[in-house]
């Protein structure tokens, strides 16, 4: 299948970008490997959402018949064939049956495959009732239930705040959150906030919902305790230790950008300047393209800043990939949004930069990569991602080290190798398919 515009990701990035571009009418394309469209903070479907823009952009682009929604699609394989981008595409098949692989094409491409929550190891942290503080509440959206459960949200940012209120919302009793930067930087974060009225708007709304829930500052949990199951955990609250009950831990210690796939295909990468934690982004110009001709990146991948600055950079990407640049007035006004949400952004990451103590909390034995059962010990004496990874298999297993990566790199400082291919794990008669294509008939 061949298109003018390929989008990966229908969050609010990918969305905003086939907006603005649906007005050229040009083929659009709009991959994400979910059932509906929304990303992370419009789960469900962006036609299911309080926030009217969801509703907006989504009425917009179903009405078009230049746009075409593929769900519970996802990319495997990009590489650049000729003058063209290819990706192998692995499709849930309707009957349940398996999936199916194809391959798109497109000479334009907008990346908008958002962020991943940064999980940071602690004694007890795998054992079940424990998942990330976004994980717990993606799993809630999808139907777990949490109703009654006594659920602790710890971990860092205003994404705490709204992971607790829609836990609420579904009857769970949401007993602490754990917040680990200090008074004094929410203090100044909080007063920032004058700059985003909209976002004091939320705040207020936020703080309503969580009247109940005892909220600590400069406080984190230091292990998490139970047999089989978690039942309760080890916190410091402000330099004092405390044993807290509970069902359920949700902890999360923010956001770092999804680049895989901008890494695979060659894109340019920079280090977020607005991160404490300074992981990997992709680099953009001022339309959002990347280092490659042709290929644009928005939303969470150029650096974690939040759904309005991923809305303003998804336009902007939408105008520049359907060439609407030159005349056009809603992307000048895009430019002022992009940059005042990235003044929020860079106000985030200064405010909720990760103390040093979490670097303490991983004990010898504590497993540090999931999936290859690696330790912290085991880790620490090597002396890079490649070295641990050939001695350990730390980052070989299912995850490929999207969980461990990140957090060797807070840790130990490693640079985790990006861009390889597939790009997760992938049916061999998927990549048969680019295999396939690619033999000639003497072949
Ligand atoms: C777990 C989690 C929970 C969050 N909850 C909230 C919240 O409650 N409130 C809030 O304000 N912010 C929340 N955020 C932050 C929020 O993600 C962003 O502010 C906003 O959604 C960014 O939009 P985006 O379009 O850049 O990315 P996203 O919304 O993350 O959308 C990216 C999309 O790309 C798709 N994708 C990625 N890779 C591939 C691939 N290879 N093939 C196909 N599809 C792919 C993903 O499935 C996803 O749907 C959360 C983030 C995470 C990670």
């Amino acid at each position: 299948m061949s298109s003018d515009i390929l989008i990966i990701g229908a969050g609010p990035a990918g969305l905003a970008a086939a907006t603005a571009a649906a007005d050229a009418g040009l083929q659009i394309d709009i991959i994400d490997d979910n059932f509906m469209s929304g990303g992370q903070i419009w789960r469900g479907g962006a036609q299911q959402q309080r926030d009217p823009r969801a509703l907006a952009m989504w009425q917009k682009l179903t009405n078009n018949n230049h746009v075409r929604f593929h769900f519970q699609s996802k990319v495997v394989h990009a590489s650049k064939k000729n003058a063209e981008y290819e990706f192998i595409v692995e499709t849930q098949a309707a009957s349940q049956a398996g999936t199916q692989s194809h391959i798109l094409t497109a000479k334009k491409i907008i990346l908008c495959t958002g962020a991943r929550e940064l999980l940071l190891p602690f004694p007890g942290w795998t054992l079940p009732g424990v998942t990330g503080a976004g994980g717990l509440q993606a799993l809630a959206k999808a139907g777990y239930p949490v109703a009654g459960k006594r659920i602790i949200v710890a971990g860092t940012g205003p994404l705490l705040l709204a992971v607790a209120a829609s836990l609420i919302e579904r009857g769970a009793q949401v007993t602490h959150i754990l917040e680990q930067t200090t008074f004094s930087q929410l203090g100044k974060f909080g007063l920032g906030l004058l700059a985003t009225p909209s976002k004091i708007t939320q705040a207020i709304g936020l703080w309503r919902s969580l009247r109940s829930v005892a909220y600590h500052s400069n406080s984190y949990v230091e292990a998490a305790v139970g047999n089989d199951k978690i039942n309760g955990v080890r916190v410091n609250i402000q330099g004092e230790q405390r044993e807290l009950p509970c069902d359920l831990l949700a902890c999360g210690y923010g956001l770092i950008p999804n680049i895989d796939i901008a890494a695979a295909l060659g894109c340019e990468l920079e280090h977020d300047a607005n991160s404490e934690t300074d992981y990997a982004c992709v680099k953009v110009n001022e339309w959002q393209m990347t280092s490659l001709d042709g290929i644009y990146c928005a939303g969470e991948g150029t650096g974690v800043g939040g759904v309005d600055l991923a809305l303003a950079e998804g336009s902007i990407a939408g105008y520049a990939a359907s060439n609407q640049t030159i005349q056009n007035i809603p992307a000048e006004h895009c430019f002022g949004e992009r940059d005042s949400w990235k003044n929020f952004a860079q106000r985030l990451h200064r405010h909720f930069a990760l103390r040093k103590e979490l670097r303490q909390l991983a004990q010898a034995d504590t497993i540090v990569c999931r999936c290859e059962d690696v330790s912290f010990s085991q880790l620490q004496q090597y002396r890079d991602w490649r070295d641990a990874k050939l001695h350990t298999r730390c980052g070989m297993g299912a995850c490929q080290g999207r969980i461990c990566g990140a957090a060797n790199r807070f840790l130990f400082s490693w640079e985790k190798d990006v861009g390889r291919l597939p790009l997760s794990s992938a049916k061999i008669s998927s990549l048969l398919v680019l295999n396939a294509e690619q033999q000639t008939p003497a072949d």
